[in-house]
């Protein structure tokens, strides 16, 4: 894992505590959390943090583009990988899994050829993961 201080600081982030844990959780769990699994977990470290703090770090993070946000149903959910993946879904656990993807790239020139600029790409594939699978036999 990259020196969190040297991440901030190309950000020109101020290196606080809570910055430090909100985004270490972010990035060593690639569960996608909302802003209210981020909190439990950090104020596990950080007793005395709120929530809305955990949320205005979740989105000062996401303003400055250190991590990326989506809406899955009506919940926000932080993504701490910033490179062109896909998401699967489970539409039976809500579980989300990064998968790589190759092929963004054409997905990408698909847009250029038309005339666009891309600022973002996502993709999301809404399924039912192995595990359920394998408990359900489906
Ligand atoms: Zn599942
Ligand atoms: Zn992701």
């Amino acid at each position: 894992m990259e020196d969190i201080t040297k991440i901030f600081k190309e950000k020109h982030l101020k290196v606080t505590k809570p910055r430090k844990e909100i985004y270490n959780f972010i990035v060593t769990h690639p569960i996608h959390p909302t802003a209210e699994v981020v909190f439990k977990e950090v104020q596990k470290k950080l007793p005395d943090i709120s929530f809305a703090t955990v949320y205005n770090v979740l989105n000062k993070f996401v303003e400055i583009g250190l991590i990326k946000e989506f809406k899955i149903g009506k919940e926000m959910h932080f993504d701490g990988n910033t490179a062109p993946h896909i998401h699967f879904i489970c539409i039976h656990c809500g579980k989300v899994k990064d998968a790589k993807f190759e092929d963004y790239k054409k997905v990408i020139q698909t847009a250029q050829k038309e005339g666009w600029k891309v600022e973002e790409f996502s993709l999301f594939v809404y399924g039912i993961c192995p595990d359920c699978r394998r408990k359900s036999n489906n």
